[in-house]
C-alpha cells in the first residue's frame, strides 16, 4: 500500500522499532502475531508494536501517538488504563494472581450478569470468547439431547473447530470446514445460513427441525463489518427455535455490556435461551462467560454430566477488572454516554461521508460502527468486498495512521468508542478521515 501514500503520508509512517520488532516476532512467531488479523496482511505494511493506552490514545513502539478506534477490539469500553480498571486490578494483583479455588470476586461479577441479563440465571466463567461459545453449545446439546446446531455465514464465534465452517450463500449448506486442520466430520453436525433470509431460515427447520440443539447468532452481528438485522427475522428465528425445542444462543461476546446493560437482548427486545460473554465483561483482562436458565446450566459438572472446566476460569485480577468496568458503566450512566457519543459522530460524519470521492455508508449501533466500502450500499449479509473496495480501505486505513488515527486494519472490522472518547477526538477523527478520503481520491 505504500504506493498509495504521498511524501509526507510516506515520512510520518516510518516506524523503525515496530519494524525491528516485527522481524525478530517473525523468527519466532507464526506471521509475527499472537491473532491473525493484527499482521496488517489486510492493509498492507507493518504492524505496529503497542508500547502504553492511555484513554482514547495508543502509543508505539517510536512514541507515536494514536487515537484508537480499535479499543483492543471491544474490551477497552473504560479507554486505555482508566485509573478505576488500574487500581482495582492492582489490589487484586497484590492479593495473589490466582488459586485455582472459588474467590468472592466470581460471586459478585457472576450476581451482576444475573441481574443484568434476565435470561441468565447462573453463569460460569472461562478465559476467551471462543470457549464461552464452545461450551455454551456443549450445554445446548446436553439439554436437548440433540446434535445439531445452526450458525450464520458472516458471524465468527471464535475458533473452536465446529464453528470454524465457511458460509453458504442463498441456500443452507452442510457445514465444510473453512480452516485446514478441522475434518469434516467435526463440522458435520453444523448448518451454516445467510442472515437476514427468513425462508431459508424455515426450510432448514421443516427438513431439520428436530434434530436442531441450537441456533447460535451474534444479535448485532459484528465481525463482518456491522450487519445490524431486521426485526422480522430475529422475530422468526426466536419463534422457530421455541416452535422446534432448539435452544436460541446470543453470542453476546462484543454487545453485551456494550450496547446496554443486558446487551443486545436488552436493545431488540428478545429472550435468547442461553448467551455468551467476553471482550467488556473482563474488562480488558481475559474473561468469558457463557450461561442460561438454571435447568440448563444444572447439566454442568459437578452437579451435572456435561465436563467444562479451566485452571484460570474466574480468576481473581480478571475479575476485579471486570467489576470495576461494569461498575464504571453503571455509575456514570455509561450507555447513555456511549450512544450519545455515536450519535455524534454519526451527525459528524454525514456530510463528510456525503462528499467522499467515492461510496462510503456509515453504519452505527450505539458506540460500534463501521464505514462500509460495498459500492453497492451497506448490506445486511456477509457479501465479499472487491480487491477495489478492500485496496480503498488499505489505502484510507494508511493515511488515517499518517494522521495519528489507528483504525482497524481491515475493512471487515467495525471500530469502537470507549467512554474515554471525547467530543474533541470525533472532530480529531472526523477531520482526519476528510482529509485523508480527499487524499486518497
Ligand atoms: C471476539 C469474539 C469471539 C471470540 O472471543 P475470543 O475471546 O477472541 O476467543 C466470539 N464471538 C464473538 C461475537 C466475538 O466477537
Amino acid at each position: 500500500m505504500s504506493n498509495v501514500l504521498n511524501e509526507r503520508d510516506r515520512a510520518a509512517s516510518s516506524c523503525p522499532q515496530s519494524e525491528a520488532l516485527y522481524a525478530r516476532a517473525c523468527r519466532v512467531i507464526p506471521g509475527g502475531v499472537s491473532s491473525p488479523v493484527r499482521a496488517f496482511r489486510a492493509v498492507g505494511g507493518t504492524p505496529l508494536f503497542m508500547e502504553r493506552g492511555a484513554g482514547a490514545y495508543i502509543f508505539d513502539a517510536d512514541g507515536r501517538r494514536y487515537l484508537d478506534l480499535v479499543c483492543s477490539w471491544g474490551p477497552l469500553i473504560a479507554g486505555h488504563a482508566h485509573p478505576e480498571v488500574v487500581a482495582a486490578v492492582s489490589a487484586a494483583l497484590a492479593r495473589g494472581t490466582t488459586f485455582g479455588a472459588p474467590c468472592a470476586g466470581e460471586v459478585e461479577l457472576a450476581e451482576r450478569v444475573v441481574a443484568a441479563y434476565p435470561a441468565v440465571e447462573q453463569v460460569r466463567f472461562v478465559s476467551s470468547g471462543t470457549e464461552a461459545v464452545m461450551s455454551a453449545i456443549r450445554v445446548a446439546r446436553a439439554f436437548t439431547g440433540r446434535d445439531l446446531i445452526v450458525k450464520f455465514a458472516g458471524c465468527y464465534h471464535g475458533h473452536a473447530d465446529h464453528l470454524l465452517v465457511a458460509a453458504g450463500s442463498g441456500l443452507a449448506t452442510f457445514g465444510r470446514p473453512s480452516s485446514a486442520g478441522v475434518p469434516e466430520a467435526f463440522t458435520a453436525c453444523t448448518r451454516v445460513l445467510p442472515l437476514d433470509d427468513e425462508s431459508a431460515l424455515r426450510a432448514l427447520f421443516a427438513r431439520e427441525g428436530a434434530s436442531i440443539a441450537a441456533v447460535v447468532i451474534e444479535p448485532v452481528p459484528a465481525n463482518h463489518g456491522l450487519l445490524p438485522q431486521r426485526a422480522e427475522f430475529l422475530a422468526a428465528l426466536r419463534e422457530l427455535t421455541r416452535q422446534h425445542g432448539a435452544l436460541l444462543i446470543f453470542d453476546e461476546v462484543i454487545c453485551g455490556f456494550r450496547l446496554a446493560r443486558g446487551g443486545a437482548a436488552e436493545v431488540l427486545g428478545i429472550r435468547p435461551d442461553m448467551a455468551t460473554f467476553g471482550k467488556v465483561i473482563g474488562g480488558g483482562m481475559p474473561v468469558g462467560a457463557f450461561g442460561g436458565a438454571r435447568a440448563m446450566m444444572a447439566r454442568l459438572a459437578p452437579d451435572g454430566d456435561t465436563y467444562q472446566a479451566g485452571t484460570l476460569s474466574g480468576n481473581p485480577v480478571a475479575m476485579a477488572a471486570g467489576l470495576a468496568t461494569l461498575d464504571l458503566l453503571e455509575r456514570t450512566a455509561g450507555w447513555q454516554r456511549l450512544e450519545m457519543l455515536g450519535a455524534e459522530l454519526e451527525s459528524l460524519l454525514k456530510p463528510v461521508l456525503a462528499r467522499a470521492p467515492f461510496p462510503i455508508h456509515l453504519v452505527r449501533t450505539g458506540s460500534l460502527f463501521w464505514m462500509s466500502f460495498h459500492a453497492s450500499g451497506a448490506p445486511r449479509t456477509a457479501a465479499a468486498l472487491t480487491a477495489h473496495d478492500t485496496a480503498r480501505y488499505g489505502a484510507l486505513f494508511h493515511a488515517m495512521l499518517a494522521r495519528g488515527i489507528y483504525l482497524p486494519p481491515s475493512a471487515y472490522e467495525g471500530c469502537f468508542l470507549s467512554l474515554a472518547h471525547t467530543s474533541p477526538d470525533l472532530k480529531v477523527f472526523v477531520h482526519a478521515l476528510d482529509e485523508s478520503l480527499a487524499a486518497i481520491a
